[in-house]
């Protein structure tokens, strides 16, 4: 299938042009910097006192790099460069880790938004054929309303459907014919774990691919998803401070996120050293947006773990491509002293087939040591009788686990639908820990 850009220009630039915006835009977004409160004075503090200062693209490394603490000092209007009557609309992050930070856009910014996140969605294939049900919250969450905007632009029939009423999403994507679909892996999971209640079998149903992202899962869960609703999946990276999905996606070729260069700088950094890593290497991303009048931040630490790929991609686009996110760097559980991502634990449960769609992490004090809980929900009809099946497995699992993260692990199976789940960003972490 040939490739199908949105803007084909834009997308196969070369790396001088790149770079030449890049410079450009970096110009821009220091010069609206240095109207906000919480950035001048940052600036100024490093011999930054106006655009004319930013000469090259290695000036960047003269500013400090900016964090979610600091968005939270700025809060609610720190870092705001425009006249507030220039403001059409904020979006907040869903506060995962804390308390929400809050992101403001101007008309102009809505259109850019809108024009990343068509460039991202025509990658995928997806065009205005397309019947596209969003299956994500329309509230604050920036994943709602920016990939709405970003469909429409592209002419796909739009179903914002938001989360929840399981029965009613699937009934939707029956009685409209939807192919594409935006949703949470863990939620697209449990969508397809009711199909067989509402008397639908994915053989029913027109879906042709879903775009996955705003929580971390691996390659093993894509194809899960893939094989269980016979369809392509696309990884979608984003988080609200970037102003939300469109930062990074999948081409067709679904191998690594093409983050788009023309409006963000790209950097990944040494958690420890804070230096740039070589392409390749996992380390933090660091992101500048470039894109954003209402609210410039240069240089932000995402906390997300990624590496860039060294090669260009066959598809044409000369956006550098990033991995799979692996987790966040504060995702990282220490357990018995020892470091384990949420990511490890999930790379072992999702590989075995026997496994259905969920699974639960629980970490709690034991005495004086910690103890992990893994607990899986089995596919369907696998509580029988005969529990040699399920013991032999519950044992493999906690085997591998152990050969994987030098922790013994207490393994429990369940049946299907037997584990909370959530219709947004999934909680597969619950640490009792931090309750004592
Ligand atoms: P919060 O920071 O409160 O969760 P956001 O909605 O802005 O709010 O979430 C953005 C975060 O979600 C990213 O920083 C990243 O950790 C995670 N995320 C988004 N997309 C993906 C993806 N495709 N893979 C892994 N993690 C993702
Ligand atoms: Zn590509």
């Amino acid at each position: 299938m040939a490739t199908k850009f949105w803007d084909k220009e834009a997308e196969t630039m070369s790396r001088a042009d790149i770079e030449r915006r890049q410079l450009a835009g970096l110009k821009v977004a220091v010069a609206r910097a240095l109207q906000t409160p919480f950035y001048k004075p940052r600036l100024e503090g490093v011999g930054i006192k106006g655009p004319d200062d930013i000469k090259s693209l290695a000036d960047l490394q003269r500013i400090p790099y900016t964090t979610k603490d600091d968005l939270r000092k700025a809060y609610p209007y720190g870092m705001v460069a425009v006249d507030r009557r220039d403001i059409v609309r904020l979006h907040a992050s869903s506060g995962t880790t804390g308390t929400p930070t809050v992101i403001y856009l101007t008309q102009k910014d809505v259109a850019r938004c809108a024009d990343f996140m068509a460039r991202s969605i025509s990658a995928t294939g997806a065009d205005a054929n397309d019947v596209f049900q969003n299956v994500v919250n329309y509230g604050l969450f920036t994943g709602g309303l920016v990939m709405h905007y970003g469909a429409e632009r592209v002419g796909m029939l739009v179903i914002p459907s938001g989360t929840g009423n399981t029965s009613r999403q699937i009934k939707f994507m029956k009685d409209f014919g939807t192919t594409t679909v935006h949703a949470t892996p863990s939620y697209l999971l449990h969508i397809h774990s009711k199909l067989a209640e509402e008397g639908v079998s994915p053989g029913d149903l027109k879906l042709k691919r879903a775009f996955c992202g705003a929580e971390p899962y691996t390659e093993d869960t894509r194809r899960k998803i893939e094989g269980l609703f016979g369809i392509e999946v696309f990884n979608s990276y984003g988080l609200s401070e970037m102003n939300g999905p469109g930062v990074a996606f999948e081409c067709e070729r679904r191998d690594g996120m093409h983050l788009w260069e023309d409006g963000y700088i790209l950097e990944v950094i040494d958690r420890a050293s804070l230096e740039s890593v070589p392409d390749g290497e996992l380390g933090e991303l660091v992101l500048t947006i470039l894109c954003r009048e209402a609210m410039p931040i240069l240089r932000y630490r995402t906390r997300d773990l990624t590496s860039v790929y060294p090669e260009p991609c066959p598809c044409g686009r000369t956006h550098r491509r990033i991995a799979r996110i692996t987790g966040r760097s504060d995702d990282m559980l220490i357990i018995n002293g020892i470091n384990v991502f949420p990511s490890q634990i999930e790379e072992v449960v999702m590989a075995m087939p026997e496994v259905g769609t969920n699974y639960l992490i629980l970490v709690e004090k034991q005495g004086s040591l910690d103890k992990l809980t893994v607990k899986v929900e089995v596919g369907p009809g696998q509580f029988a009788d005969d529990s040699r099946p399920l013991n032999a497995l519950r044992e493999r699992i906690r085997a591998r686990l152990q050969a994987l993260i030098s922790i013994n692990p207490h393994v429990e199976l369940h049946e299907p639908g037997m584990l909370p789940v959530s219709e947004g960003k999934a909680k597969r972490v619950i640490d009792e820990r931090a309750k004592l």
